[in-house]
């Protein structure tokens, strides 16, 4: 028994529970873990300190700060409130269709919260996060599976008690012990691979699955900030809607959801080109010279810092935001490093157009300066946060560490919340709920 969480209505019924939980443990002689116990008491919605302390085991239990919380939404989901349902899994009789609903309800929730869009991949909801999903677990499965594990240890068991009650259960319980090879209204869960293949298929938030899938991109790399989890669940929502390609641009509105008052799909900010969220993201030429410039800016401290830092150029290793690029020309090798966060699409063009633009300067700066070597070093990552396999080698041939990576991506995904583009307040009024 591991990790008890107890849940009650008023603070008299806690005591209760804990009471009882007491005594259990003391009966099977187990010890509570004191330091790792805490009490969190929500009111009407709000976290409300206490200054009352509940006391087990003649100790008192601590209240849980606000700093204590888990920052990930979707972790706080799995740890707080699924196991609420899952102790009750193979007791209660849940229908299918109750637990689809729940289902909806956490989409719902969350589309309410502005943490998913509504038009998002449902899909992506449950599947795990290094594989490009937000990783909320699947009702569904874990319940088909507590029901099977339930079902092989009372059938496996051999003593009269337990074979006393595989007999008597008809039907009873949702195990159904006395049936010897059927669970009550238990369904196949749907596996992780086959929600991917759903995902892949589907003609709009499929793309982002076949650009991701492809050679040359690095698809751990891809997600790390989704597996790091240090974004805020609507950021995080806001860059999965990207990538989904389901932001309310004049063009999605015009085109995929047919809306009659979108006659022009021209953008908004330089009227020349067609809205979509690749053009918002990376090719607008009005939002050129203020925003790109800004995002570039900003992951590009953090590679000069680095490097600056490596090449013991500057002592202090101030936060990013704050460090401002300066330039040196001491070494007799000449790296030409060049940072471009281009749309998803274009992840293999920008690499080549780099090399290709850069290739006459380095034969000259080589010529010029005396150099030994002059490289070229484009570090691409796209809007999105697809990383191309070359992004690690680049980062070796600095002699940087590679969780730059990390940095970067976090930088670059901070600074799209500020897009233009951003989480719209209106996700719902515009597209009515899903
Ligand atoms: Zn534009």
């Amino acid at each position: 028994m591991d990790d008890i969480k107890l849940y009650a209505a008023t603070e008299v019924q806690l005591r209760e529970l804990l009471k009882i939980t007491e005594a259990c443990t003391s009966d099977v002689r187990m010890e509570f873990g004191m330091s790792k116990c805490k009490v969190l008491h929500i009111n009407k919605g709000q976290w409300k300190s206490h200054q009352e302390r509940e006391i087990v085991t003649g100790q008192t239990l601590d209240n849980m700060d606000t700093d204590e919380t888990y920052k990930n939404l979707t972790k706080a989901t799995n740890t707080f409130a699924i196991p609420v349902l899952t102790y009750s899994f193979g007791i209660i009789k849940w229908s299918h269709t109750d637990i689809e609903n729940i289902q909806i309800f956490i989409r719902t929730e969350l589309t309410k919260h502005r943490m998913s869009h509504p038009n998002a991949c449902k899909e992506r909801l449950t599947i795990d996060r290094k594989q490009g999903g937000r990783g909320i677990i699947d009702i569904q499965s874990i319940r088909t599976k507590q029901i099977k594990t339930l079902r092989h240890f009372f059938q496996s068991k051999q003593t009269n008690l337990h074979r006393a009650i595989v007999k008597a259960d008809k039907n009873y319980t949702p195990l159904t012990l006395s049936s010897p090879d059927h669970a009550a209204d238990t369904h196949n869960p749907i596996e992780s691979q086959e929600k991917i293949n759903t995902w892949s298929q589907k003609a709009l938030h499929g793309k982002h699955r076949y650009r991701i899938t492809q050679d040359n991109i690095n698809e751990k790399q891809s997600y790390t900030w989704l597996q790091d989890g240090q974004l805020f669940p609507e950021t995080e929502g806001f860059m999965l809607a990207i990538q989904d390609q389901v932001i309310a641009t004049r063009n999605y509105k015009k085109y995929i959801i047919k809306d009659p008052s979108v006659t022009n799909d021209n953008c908004r900010k330089c009227h020349q080109q067609k809205e979509t969220i690749d053009h918002i993201t990376s090719a607008c030429k009005t939002l050129a010279g203020t925003e790109y410039t800004a995002r570039h800016n900003s992951v590009a401290k953090i590679i000069h810092q680095a490097l600056a830092t490596t090449d013991k150029l500057i002592e202090s290793t101030d936060p990013y935001y704050n460090y401002t690029p300066t330039s040196s020309k001491a070494d007799k090798v000449t790296y030409l490093i060049d940072i471009a966060i281009p749309n998803d699409t274009n992840v293999q063009t920008t690499y080549a157009g780099k090399i290709s633009k850069y290739t006459d300067l380095a034969i000259e700066v080589k010529r010029l300066w005396k150099q030994n070597k002059v490289v070229i070093v484009p570090l691409i990552m796209t809007v999105s946060g697809l990383t191309p396999n070359t992004f690690t080698p680049h980062l070796h041939q600095l002699g940087l560490d590679e969780k730059l990576h990390k940095i970067f991506q976090k930088s670059a995904g901070e600074q799209r919340a500020d897009d233009p583009a951003g989480p719209s307040p209106n996700w719902r009024r515009d597209h009515g709920n899903p």
